[in-house]
């Protein structure tokens, strides 16, 4: 697969996805790793679906070696977050690289608009998100000739169209989501099955998992993603992390990942 032709490298990401879509997840990694060239970058939240995702690099021995396995520590996580990191380390013997904010970024927002100011208005929620997330994602993928996550298209309506993978041509890699066509249910069943260490706060009403003050524990009947940033309207709903990237499955104005 070549990355320096936009166009080519569309077009092979579309048969990539085509090839991906007959294997089991295994077998998607292992293709993925042989067919993208360079380095690959999995960003996790830690959530149940990329809990998954690392269980299965782990094992596959791709964790470190073809695969760096990132996170956004945004220093707002809950600590139920920050004990699976921990646990999921020592069970497959690996290390989750964390990216931080930027000092002077944090403590700017912090002087002018207080702790928790991202409250204050869907602007100072944005910067909060762009500064402790995005700014951090974009140096968890510099250089980086692919991008895995969890996303899976069941998420929301918002991700019915998530591929398996996609070019991202302003980022000028691909974009990667071997989950894309995995249900919840299998999610689970495959966590159960296989002993995956997975967020406690799943079990207790989270099943999204964000930073601790802009997530809540979701009703019986609500969305998946209903706990996340809930006190803004839905159009209102993004950080940033897959918005308004082609091959992205979220678009402007729609909620987004981690
Ligand atoms: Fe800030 Fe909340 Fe976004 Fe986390 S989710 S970066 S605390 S606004």
């Amino acid at each position: 697969m070549s990355l320096t032709d936009p166009r080519a490298a569309e077009a092979q990401a579309g048969e990539l996805a085509v090839r991906l879509a007959t294997l089991d997840l295994p077998a998607r990694l292992d293709l993925i790793a042989r067919e993208v060239p360079g380095r690959l970058v999995f960003t996790t939240s830690l959530g149940i679906e990329d809990q998954v995702l690392t269980h299965a690099i782990a094992l596959a021995k791709l964790a470190g070696t073809r695969i760096e396995i990132a996170t956004l520590d945004t220093g707002r996580l809950f600590p139920e977050t920050y004990e699976t990191w921990v646990e999921t380390e020592a069970a497959y013997g690996i290390r989750i690289h964390a990216y931080v904010p930027e000092r002077e970024a944090e403590e700017a927002f912090v002087r002018e608009e207080g702790i928790n100011g991202f409250r204050r208005s869907v602007a100072a929620r944005q910067a909060c998100c762009g500064f402790r997330k995005v700014e951090p994602l974009g140096r968890a993928l510099d250089g980086a000739a692919g991008w895995l996550t969890g996303l899976r298209a069941g998420q929301s309506a918002n991700r019915a169209a998530t591929p398996l993978a996609a070019y991202d041509a302003a980022r000028g890699l691909v974009k990667l989501n071997p989950l894309a066509d995995w249900t919840r249910e299998r999610i689970d069943l495959f966590v159960r099955e296989n002993f995956v260490p997975y967020n406690t706060l799943h079990d207790r009403g989270f099943p999204s998992i964000g930073c601790a003050p802009c997530t809540r524990a979701v009703k019986v009947g609500e969305p998946e993603r209903a706990g996340r940033w809930w006190w803004e309207q839905e159009d209102k709903k993004e950080c940033g992390l897959h918005v308004g990237r082609p091959g992205a499955s979220v678009q402007p104005g729609q909620e987004a990942a981690v």
